[in-house]
C-alpha cells in the first residue's frame, strides 16, 4: 500500500490517510479528487475496513467501474468485489429493490424512463381533456421531476398553497391533479421513475427506522465524488446514512457545478460545514491533467465569477501550445476545420481517435461535426443522443420483456399490445383503460378478467386479447427456468418482431433486425458477465435494470478507438489529450436562455471552466458567424468566452485561405451592388440585437483580430493574383467550367467575366468566387 500511496502529493495525502470523522476535499479541475476518493477507499481496506461497509457514489457508473479496477489492482480483486459503488440511482436501486414491499412495491418493480414517464404524462393530460398546447407534457414532466427532487410530495404539494398558486398563476391550475393521476398510475403500474429512486429512498428511510439503522450499520464509510451536483433528495440520503458514523467523505468543486437546472444545489457543499461536527477541509492545488497553459486560462475565466470559493490551481506540467481559436463563416465548414485539424494531429503525432474530443453546449450540434468526421472516415462515437437502448426496435423488444417481469406494467403493455399488428385498436385499449381506472387495477389484470366484467368488447378482439395474455404468460414460465438470454430470443421469434423487421425488407427494416439481433448479442454477453459474480444470477430482471439505468458512458469499454462527441455537461470528470470546444457563439455558449441573471450566466461560465479543464494538451474554440438554428440561417457573434480569456493564452489561427471558401456565390444578377449583410461580413456592431449590450472597445479590437477582412482585404485576390488572365480556364463549384472572357477592376474590386460551359455567362467578383484554374 505504502508503495501506492507514494503515487500521491503530500496536499493529496492528508485526506486519503485521514482516520475517522467527515471530511471535504474541495478543489479545482485536475487536482486528483477522484484520485484521493480511489486511493482512500484502498487505504480504508487496507486498514481492515470491510469492503461491505463502504459505499461509493460516483457521476457515472463507467467511473464508479474505474475506481473499483483501480482498487482493484491495489487490494486485490476478491476484495475489491464487495464494494458497493455506483451512481445515485444504480445504487439506491438495488436497495430499493430489497425493501420494496414495505412501500407497497413489487420487488420487480419497473423502472420507468423519461420517455416512459412522458408518454404517461401526455395519456393523462389526454384522458382529463386538458389542452395540450397549455399542458405540455415535457414541461409538465419537468415541473413534476422538480417536485420530487425537492420532495414535494401530492400530499405536500396541495398543502402549499404557495405552489398551487404559481401553477394556477402559470395556468395550469390542474397541475396538481396531473401529479396526482402520474403518481397513482406509476404506482399502480408497479412503476418507478428515475426521481422516485431518490425520492423512495427517503422515504424508506424516514418511515422505517430499522431500515435506516440497517443501512447504517451497513454503510459505515460513505464517499461522495462531484458532490457539488447533488441535489436535495440525494442530500438528504447521504445525510441520513452517514449520520451514525459520520464517515463521510465529499470531494467536489464549487466552480464545476453544472446542473442547477436539474436541481443541484451548491449549497450543499458550502454548508457542509455547518451540516456536520469537525468537518475538516483539505484542499488540492496542483493540477496533474493539463497544461500551464490550459490552466491559467481556466482560471482566468473562473475569476470572473463572483460567487465562488476561493481557490488555487496551478501546475508544474509544461506550458504548452496556446489554446487555438478558429473561425468559420457555417456550421459545416466549423465541421470540416475540426475532422481536418483531428486528422492532421493524428498523422502528425501519432494519435488514436481516442485522445480526442469534441464538446458542444446543445446535442444538435453534433450533427455538422458529425458529418464532417464521416467524410474523413474518422470513426467517432456520440454519448448521450438517442442511445441505442431507446431505438423503437429496442424499446419493442424490451418492452415485451418488462411485460414478462412486470406485467403491470402500463407503458411496457400499451408499447407492445399491438406490435407487431394483431388488431387490437385504440378503441379497445380505451376502454381497458377506463375499466382499469374505475377497478384500481392494472390494465393487465383486466385483461386476464375479461370475462368477468363486461366490457362491450366483440369476441374476436376478446380472443386476441387473451392470445395475448397466454403468450406473455408463456413467456413468464421460460423466465421462471432460464437466463436472460433464453427469454429475449423466445420474445424476438415468438412475438414475430423479428419477422416483422424481416418482411419489410428496407434498408431501415434490416438496420432494426440487425440492432434487435445486437441487442441478443449484449443480453448473452451481460449473462455470461453475470454468471461469474458472486450476487448476481444473469436473470432478465437484472439485465431490465442495468439497462434502464445505464447511461452511454457507462457502456463504454474504451475496446474501440473513436473520437468522443458529448455535451459539456457529460464530459464532467472525464479527460481528453485534445479538446475541440464548438459553437463558441453568444445565444448559443452561453446560451441565450442562460442570460437573465447574473447567477444562470455564472453557471453558463462554471460550464465553460468544466469545457477547457478537459484538455491535457491542446484545447481549440471553434465559432461560427453564421449557424442554422431552428431552421433559419442566423448570423453569430463570437461568445464572450472568448475575450474573457487572458489573450496571452490564445492564438487565432483561422487561415486566411479559408475565409471565403465557402461563402455564398454572388453572380452578375446582384453583381455592382454588393450588400455586405448578404456575405455574412457584417461588423459585428451590427449583429448586435437591439436592447443587448455591443461589444467593448477591446473586444472590438479582437474581433478585428478574429475577423481579419474587416481591416485589411484578403481572399482569392490574393490566391488568383496575375494567375487569372482572359483566356485561363476556370471550374467554379456552382456554374461548372467555364473561360475567363473579359477582367476589370482592380484589387479588391477585380472581376472576371466567365463563360461557363452551360452556356450562361456570369461577372463574378474574384475576391469572393470559388475558382479553381484547369
Ligand atoms: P475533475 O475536477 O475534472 O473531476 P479531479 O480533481 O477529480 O478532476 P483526477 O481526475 O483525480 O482530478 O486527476 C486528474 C489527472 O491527474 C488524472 O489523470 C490523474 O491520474 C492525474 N493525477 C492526479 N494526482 C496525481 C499525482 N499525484 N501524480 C500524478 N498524476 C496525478
Ligand atoms: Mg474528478
Amino acid at each position: 500500500m505504502e508503495q501506492y500511496i507514494n503515487e500521491l502529493n503530500d496536499a493529496q495525502k492528508a485526506p486519503v490517510l485521514h482516520k475517522e470523522g467527515p471530511l471535504m476535499v474541495i478543489a479545482g479541475a485536475g487536482s486528483g479528487k477522484t484520485r484521493v476518493l480511489t486511493y482512500r477507499i484502498a487505504y480504508l481496506m487496507s486498514q481492515g475496513v470491510d469492503a461491505f461497509n463502504i459505499l461509493a457514489l460516483t457521476f457515472t457508473n463507467k467511473a464508479a467501474r474505474e475506481m473499483k479496477k483501480r482498487i482493484a489492482d491495489i487490494v486485490g480483486n476478491s476484495e475489491a468485489k464487495n464494494l458497493w459503488m455506483g451512481t445515485f440511482h444504480s445504487v439506491f436501486a438495488k436497495i430499493l429493490r430489497f425493501e420494496a414491499d414495505k412501500l407497497g412495491y413489487p420487488s420487480n418493480f419497473t423502472i420507468y424512463d423519461t420517455q416512459d414517464s412522458q408518454r404517461l404524462i401526455s395519456s393523462i393530460i389526454k384522458e382529463m381533456s386538458l389542452d395540450k398546447d397549455v399542458y405540455k407534457y415535457k414541461q409538465v414532466q419537468s415541473r413534476i421531476s422538480s417536485y420530487k427532487n425537492s420532495l414535494i410530495t401530492v400530499k405536500a404539494y396541495f398543502n402549499n398553497p404557495e405552489l398551487v398558486e404559481a401553477d394556477a398563476m402559470a395556468k395550469r391550475p390542474r397541475m396538481g391533479d396531473i401529479y396526482k393521476e402520474y403518481v397513482e398510475r406509476c404506482f399502480k403500474a408497479g412503476a418507478m421513475d428515475f426521481d422516485d429512486l431518490l425520492l423512495k429512498t427517503n422515504e424508506l428511510l424516514t418511515r422505517f427506522p430499522d431500515v435506516l439503522m440497517k443501512y447504517q450499520d451497513r454503510f459505515r464509510y460513505i464517499l461522495v465524488d462531484e458532490y457539488q451536483d447533488t441535489n436535495h433528495s440525494q442530500y438528504l440520503i447521504v445525510r441520513a446514512l452517514s449520520d451514525r458514523f459520520q464517515n463521510i467523505c465529499v470531494v467536489g468543486d464549487d466552480a464545476q457545478s453544472i446542473y442547477a437546472f436539474r436541481g443541484a444545489n451548491i449549497n450543499n457543499i458550502l454548508n457542509y460545514q455547518k451540516d456536520y461536527d469537525n468537518v475538516k477541509v483539505y484542499r488540492l492545488e496542483q493540477n496533474y491533467r493539463s497544461t500551464q497553459n490550459i490552466v491559467k486560462a481556466a482560471n482566468s475565466i473562473i475569476e470572473k465569477n463572483k460567487s465562488r470559493l476561493d481557490k488555487v490551481v496551478w501546475t508544474e506540467n509544461e506550458d504548452g501550445p496556446q489554446i487555438k481559436v478558429h473561425r468559420s463563416v457555417t456550421d459545416a465548414e466549423e465541421g470540416r476545420f475540426v475532422s481536418s485539424s483531428i486528422f492532421d494531429n493524428k498523422m502528425q503525432h501519432q494519435l488514436p481517435n481516442g485522445h480526442f474530443a469534441v464538446l458542444y453546449r446543445t446535442n444538435s450540434q453534433s450533427r455538422a461535426i458529425e458529418d464532417a468526421l464521416r467524410k474523413k472516415d474518422i470513426p467517432y462515437r456520440i454519448y448521450g443522443g438517442l442511445s441505442f437502448y431507446q431505438r423503437k426496435e429496442i424499446k419493442d423488444v424490451l418492452g415485451y420483456l418488462r411485460l414478462v417481469i412486470n406485467p403491470k406494467d402500463e407503458e411496457a403493455l400499451k408499447r407492445v399490445i399491438n406490435f407487431p399488428t394483431r388488431g387490437i385498436g385504440q378503441t379497445t385499449m380505451d376502454k381497458l383503460t377506463v375499466a382499469a381506472n374505475h377497478y384500481g387495477r392494472a390494465i393487465f389484470e383486466v385483461m386476464e378478467n375479461l370475462d368477468k366484467i363486461d366490457l362491450k368488447i366483440n369476441s374476436g378482439t376478446k380472443r386476441k386479447l387473451d392470445d395475448f395474455v397466454t403468450m406473455i404468460k408463456s413467456f413468464q414460465i421460460t423466465n421462471q427456468a432460464s437466463d436472460a438470454f433464453v427469454l429475449a430470443e423466445q420474445v424476438a421469434k415468438k412475438t414475430g418482431i423479428l419477422q416483422e423487421f424481416k418482411k419489410d425488407g428496407t434498408p431501415e427494416g434490416i438496420a432494426r433486425m440487425e440492432n434487435v439481433e445486437e441487442l441478443l448479442n449484449g443480453i448473452k454477453d451481460f449473462v455470461e458477465g453475470q454468471k461469474e459474480l458472486a450476487d448476481a444470477t444473469g436473470s432478465m430482471a437484472e439485465f431490465l435494470e442495468d439497462v434502464a439505468l445505464a447511461t452511454d458512458l457507462d457502456k463504454d469499454t474504451g475496446d474501440d478507438d473513436r473520437v468522443a462527441l458529448m455535451t459539456i455537461h457529460l464530459a464532467k470528470g472525464l479527460e481528453f489529450p485534445y479538446v475541440y470546444i464548438v459553437g463558441m457563439e453568444e445565444d448559443l455558449f452561453p446560451s441565450a436562455m442562460s442570460m437573465n441573471t447574473r447567477s444562470e450566466l455564472e453557471e453558463e461560465r462554471r460550464l465553460f471552466y468544466v469545457a477547457l479543464t478537459r484538455a491535457e494538451k491542446q484545447a481549440y474554440l471553434t465559432y461560427t458567424q453564421s449557424r442554422y438554428r431552428w431552421g433559419k440561417l442566423i448570423d453569430a457573434e463570437p461568445s464572450r468566452f472568448i475575450e474573457e480569456i487572458d489573450d496571452q493564452y490564445l492564438e487565432y489561427i483561422t487561415p486566411v485561405e479559408t475565409n471565403y471558401r465557402f461563402k455564398p456565390m454572388i453572380d452578375s444578377d446582384i453583381f455592382g451592388e454588393v450588400d455586405k449583410s448578404k456575405l455574412r461580413l457584417k461588423k459585428p456592431v451590427s449583429s448586435t440585437p437591439p436592447g443587448k449590450k455591443g461589444p467593448t472597445e477591446s473586444q472590438l479590437r479582437k474581433l478585428r483580430k478574429l475577423k481579419p477582412e474587416l481591416d485589411q482585404p484578403v481572399g482569392n485576390t490574393n490566391l488568383f493574383d496575375g494567375d487569372l488572365t482572359v483566356g485561363t480556364l476556370v471550374s467554379h463549384t456552382r456554374f461548372g467550367k467555364g473561360e475567363i472572357v473579359r477582367m476589370e477592376g482592380v484589387g479588391n474590386d477585380k472581376k472576371a467575366e466567365i463563360k461557363f460551359e452551360n452556356g450562361g455567362i456570369k461577372k463574378l467578383l474574384l475576391r469572393f468566387a470559388k475558382l479553381n484554374i484547369i
